[in-house]
């Protein structure tokens, strides 16, 4: 098939709702560590990841080698049976996380990790309230995509009990107000939230660390501290998804809500967890997960090879120091694009931590009117120079950089000479 080919049966066999990046759609024929070669033969440098789920690099030898064993030794048991990988992830997993998480259960998406939390949540509290966060994504399963808060994403609201408090987004204040003046001002309306939008009690605050649908947007350094603990307060308990900003994605800390000094009482993972493979993990504390009572099964849930993908990206994470590595070449990107943001008025907004960037573009600085057109434009110019951007946020105006974590320094100057040309580009 050519790249034509693949487009037009695209267009024929697929929904039409199946989003796809670029004008001309991009079809990928293989890849690896950080390079994407198209249909055509053209190679990109990728600077999304499949987004940020391609958490090592494209086809790791360290991890297809082990998967590509385990595919001819056990693909398949259902968690009916238990096997060695599922409950080596799981002690990994309860390893790794802070505070007493301890018991997980597999699934094969973020969605899927994120209905499970709120189920077993619920299931904990006997309350059925949840509040999620506006700009928030969870998925496109019926409760995720309920308590996704992005009209463009959203099903009818058909999953009653959800509510959409104030996202902390500083730089588009939804109380005009200004941090640190505000007191953070959006977690205490939290409160007021519970006591007028709910029955009082509630089971859950379902939250990203950093709101990555929603174009990358970090919550100020007391938010969650806030957040949780009135909560708390009102019987819920804190879920922290880390779909995107797990497992060194922020730099420093394995997890994204480390920054923040909040234990959670669940996390949910999917993603960069397994390097590319189809996974999803909510894991929580023992007397949590106990809660969820009568059976529950996964058919493709902690397949052993998806099983054998976490532990071996897990693994190469360990050896390489992948949260050092995302701090350090983090500061680099982000040097790069402060730079570029000095030279180019439309950029409004830079933000993110470690290895996960973004570029907020506004037509103009003062009235922050979003520039969405100029977002596409800027990565449909990065294509043109090699290089793969993600896009994101509510207007559609943000512009996301996630590469793979064992990027190199070359790589990122690579990518910044190709984002500054695109910027040129479209001036
Ligand atoms: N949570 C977050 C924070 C996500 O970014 C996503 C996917 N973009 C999901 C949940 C849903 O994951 P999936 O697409 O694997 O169902």
């Amino acid at each position: 098939m050519t790249a034509d080919d693949v487009r037009k049966k695209h267009r024929e066999f697929l929904f039409p709702a199946t989003a796809n990046y670029y004008a001309e759609p991009l079809v990928i024929d293989r890849a690896k560590g950080l390079r994407v070669t198209d249909k055509d033969g053209r190679t990109y440098l990728d600077f999304f990841g499949g987004i940020l789920t391609v958490s090592l690099g494209h086809c790791e030898e360290r991890v297809s080698g082990p998967v590509a064993e385990q595919v001819r030794r056990l693909q398949h048991a259902s968690t009916l049976y238990p096997n060695e990988w599922i409950v080596a992830l799981a002690e990994r997993l309860a390893a790794i996380t802070p505070g007493k998480l301890r018991k997980s259960f597999f699934t094969n998406s973020g969605s899927e990790a994120d209905e499970t939390a709120v189920a077993l949540a619920r299931m904990h509290t006997g309350t059925l309230e949840v509040v999620a966060l506006r700009h928030g994504y969870s998925g496109r399963t019926l409760v995720a995509a309920n308590l996704t808060a992005h009209a463009g994403w959203r099903m009818p609201s058909l999953v009653p009990g959800i509510k959409h408090a104030l996202a902390p987004y500083c730089y588009r204040c939804p109380l005009g107000l200004t941090y640190p003046d505000c007191g953070v001002r959006c977690a205490k309306d939290i409160e007021e939230l519970i006591q007028t939008e709910t029955t009082g009690r509630v089971a859950a605050l379902i939250a990203e660390p950093i709101l990555g649908v929603g174009g990358f947007i970090v919550p100020p350094r007391e938010y969650f501290e806030i957040a949780a603990s009135i909560v708390r307060k009102y019987g819920g308990l804190f879920i922290a998804d880390e779909v995107q900003t797990g497992f060194g994605r922020t730099g420093g800390t394995m997890f994204g809500i480390e920054h923040f000094g909040v234990e959670p009482d669940i996390m949910t993972f999917a993603k960069g967890l397994a390097n590319g493979a189809p996974i999803g993990a909510t894991i929580a504390r023992d007397e949590v997960a106990e809660s969820w009572k009568g059976s529950t099964i996964s058919t493709f849930g902690g397949n052993p090879v998806s099983m054998v993908a976490a532990l071996a990206t897990l693994d190469v994470m360990k050896q390489e120091d992948v949260p050092a590595r995302s701090l350090a070449m983090g500061a680099r990107l982000r040097k790069g694009l402060d730079g570029l943001a000095a030279k180019h008025r439309v950029i409004g907004d830079v933000r993110g931590m470690g290895l996960m960037q973004a570029l907020e573009l506004v037509e103009d600085r003062q009235t922050k009117e979003p520039a969405a057109k100029r977002a596409g434009a800027v990565m449909e110019a990065a294509r043109r120079r090699g290089l793969l951007v993600g896009k994101g946020g509510l207007y559609g105006n943000v512009v996301r950089i996630s590469p793979p974590m064992l990027v190199e320094a070359a790589e990122i100057d690579e990518a910044l000479t190709a984002l500054a040309g695109a910027f040129d580009d479209v001036q």
